[in-house]
């Protein structure tokens, strides 16, 4: 039997909405079109852990058969074989990602670092608000695979400025307004309209075929052509520039020894936009020390301590947008090993950049 269901169009995901986070008038365009890219991702190496609401007010019934088409998108992830993991665990309070799967509030994840900012402790950062094994896309699979882009710090392709959409805003504000989304204005504007700043770090411009862009009817679109008579009908899945781009900015941990970082001797860093350099730091007093960038660029420092190769944030520092440097002051154990990831969003300065404990 055909379900009614299936066809009708497919409910679409909406972000929730927080604040931009507010940067100096006098930093140039260039500058900040690196942090608006780089701002919301973890750094590489990070193991996010991830808890699923199996009862309660943020489950459902069926909530195992959902969960099914989850794990199904978070193994398309993996296969990717990117720097960033992903483990499910059953402590709430230990889980950086959250998953819920409330019924009727939509299918939508916090994106990247927001994940720790905005939501409460024990609030969900990801939510599946229909019923996965209805979605007719990727059988059920490319929703959560959209979400976890979202969770990796990837925004909406279709408001990428590159791809120069003209929007019809009249038919997109009627789509949007009705079934299935039946959204307001606003969320229209947040999750469709609008464009972003970005910075074409790993070389493509727009790729209308992205997991993270929606589908559009070709009345939704003035231009350009094609698109004003063909609409825009993603293939599905994960794309080649959808993995090159994971891959850009998580690139596959190569194992073997870190540099270490040894107190009062700094260390060059050497990197282009988005590129990450990893220390070990292992005290051998127990004190406060300071670690701190060094020259005139944007950093975000991230201290992990290492409990038998499960890394633990510590505490992290960044310094994008501002005229200060990155700088962690904490106390270190004689003893224990800790892991210092440093990542650049731009050296602006003619000289490199340098990382310093002491
Ligand atoms: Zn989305």
């Amino acid at each position: 039997m055909k379900d009614k269901k299936n066809a009708e169009p497919a409910p679409n995901c909406s972000l929730p909405d927080v604040p931009i986070r507010q940067l100096p008038d006098d930093i140039s365009p260039h500058r900040e079109h690196l942090i608006r890219e780089i701002e919301k991702k973890w750094v590489n190496g990070t193991k996010l852990r991830y808890y699923y609401f199996r009862d309660g007010e943020h489950s459902t019934d069926d909530v195992e058969s959902q969960i099914e088409k989850v794990e199904a998108a978070f193994d398309i992830w993996r296969e990717v074989n990117i720097g960033i993991e992903f483990e499910e665990i059953g402590s709430i309070e230990e889980a950086e990602v959250r998953i819920g799967f409330r019924q009727g509030d939509g299918a939508w994840s916090y994106v990247g670092r927001d994940i720790l900012e905005y939501p409460g402790q024990y609030e969900r950062t990801m939510n599946f608000g229909w019923d996965l094994t209805q979605d007719p896309r990727g059988d059920g699979v490319d929703t959560p695979v959209h979400e976890i882009g979202h969770t990796l710090g990837f925004p909406h392709e279709h408001q990428n400025p590159l791809a120069g959409i003209e929007w019809n805003e009249q038919e997109v504000t009627d789509y949007f307004t009705g079934p299935p989304n039946f959204w307001p204005i606003a969320k229209i504007h947040h999750n469709v309209l609008d464009k972003y700043m970005t910075e074409n770090i790993e070389g493509s411009d727009w790729d209308p075929n992205s997991i993270m862009h929606y589908e559009f009817h070709a009345a939704l679109i003035d231009g350009p052509d094609p698109y004003d008579e063909q609409g825009i009908t993603p293939e599905g899945g994960l794309s080649r520039v959808d993995k090159n781009r994971a891959k850009t900015f998580y690139p596959a941990q190569a194992g073997g020894d870190l540099t270490v970082l040894e107190p009062f001797k700094s260390q060059r860093l050497s990197l282009g936009p988005a590129e990450q350099r990893n220390f070990a730091v292992e005290p051998d007093a127990t004190r406060d020390y300071t670690i701190q960038t060094f020259g005139y660029s944007d950093t975000v420092m991230i201290l992990f301590e290492d409990q038998d190769g499960d890394l633990k944030y510590v505490k992290g520092d960044d310094d994008s947008g501002t005229d200060q440097n990155a700088q962690i002051t904490h106390r270190l154990y004689a003893g224990r090993r800790y892991v210092l990831r440093v990542r650049l969003y731009l050296n602006w300065g003619s000289a490199d950049t340098a990382v310093m404990l002491w």
